[in-house]
C-alpha cells in the first residue's frame, strides 16, 4: 500500500500525540512529535542555565545549538517512541511545568526553528510518516497528502494535562495549567516565524467531547479517504 505523510497540528494539550502514536502503530509509520523536540532543546537552554528571570540568553543558546542532538527511541513496553537528549532520557523532564512555562518563547527563536524543521523534514523524508506539532501542514510539510487541525476548549485541555501530569504524580495546580495553555496559544499564534495556524487545506478535529476511541476510528476514515483516492 502506499505510504503517506500525516501532518497533525493543533492547540496545546488537545491530545495530538495520543491519536497520532496511536495511528502510527496502527498503521506501522513512524511517529515524530515535534513538540518533544522544541522541549527538548528548552531543557538543554535550562540546564545550561541560560534561561533566567531576565530571558533567554540567545547567542549562547545559538552558538549550542550544535551540540543539541535529539533522538526517538521505540519504547517496546509502551510502544511509543521516548525522547533522548544527547543520548540521555528525558521524556519525563521535558514534560515538566518547568520547561512547558518556558518552550514557547524558545520555540520562536528563528535558528531554533530553522534546525528543528531541517532535522523533521529528514526524519520524515521517507514518507510513510506521522508529525504532530504547530507548523507541520504549513511549513514542514505542505504537501502532506493528510492534513489535521485538532482543537478543544481551553478547560478540556488543561484538565487533560493535569489528570496526566497527576497520573505521573507531578505536583500540579489546574489554575497554573490552564494559564499556561492559554498563553502558550497566544504566544504560538502571534509569533513572527510559523505561526500556529491552520492549513488552508487542512481538516479541523474538534475533539472536546470525544472519546480517544472516537477520534482513532475518526482518524482511520480520514487515512482511509486519502488511501483509496
Ligand atoms: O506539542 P507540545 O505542546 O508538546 O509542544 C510544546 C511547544 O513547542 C508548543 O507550545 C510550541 O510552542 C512549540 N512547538 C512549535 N512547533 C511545533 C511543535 C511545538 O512551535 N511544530
Amino acid at each position: 500500500m502506499k505510504k503517506i505523510t500525516i501532518a497533525i497540528d493543533g492547540h496545546s494539550s488537545c491530545g495530538k500525540s495520543t491519536m497520532a502514536k496511536d495511528l502510527a502503530r496502527e498503521l506501522n509509520y513512524i511517529y515524530i512529535d515535534t513538540g518533544a523536540m522544541y522541549r527538548a532543546v528548552t531543557l538543554y537552554a535550562l540546564e545550561k542555565g541560560l534561561i533566567s528571570e531576565q530571558g533567554i540568553d540567545e547567542a549562547s543558546l545559538q552558538r549550542e545549538m550544535e551540540h543539541v542532538m535529539i533522538t526517538f527511541v521505540m519504547n517496546p513496553e509502551t510502544g511509543r517512541p521516548d525522547t533522548y537528549l544527547n543520548g540521555k532520557y528525558v521524556e519525563d523532564k521535558i514534560r515538566s511545568m518547568e520547561v512547558s512555562k518556558h518552550v514557547s518563547q524558545v520555540a520562536a527563536l528563528g535558528f531554533v526553528r530553522e534546525a528543528m524543521v531541517d532535522l523533521q523534514r529528514l526524519m520524515g523524508e521517507a514518507k510513510g510518516v506521522i508529525m504532530d506539532g504547530r507548523d507541520i501542514g504549513t511549513v514542514v510539510f505542505p504537501d502532506a497528502e493528510l492534513k489535521v487541525f485538532v482543537t478543544a476548549s481551553a478547560e478540556i485541555r488543561a484538565q487533560r494535562r493535569y489528570d496526566e501530569l497527576k497520573a505521573k504524580g507531578e505536583a500540579c495546580d489546574y489554575d497554573e495549567i490552564l494559564q499556561n495553555v492559554l498563553e502558550r496559544d497566544r504566544l504560538d499564534s502571534t509569533r513572527e516565524i510559523s505561526p500556529l495556524r491552520k492549513a488552508d487545506d487542512a481538516i479541523v478535529l474538534d475533539n472536546s467531547h470525544m472519546t480517544i476511541e472516537e477520534q482513532k476510528e475518526w482518524l482511520l476514515e480520514r487515512v482511509k479517504e486519502v488511501l483509496i483516492s
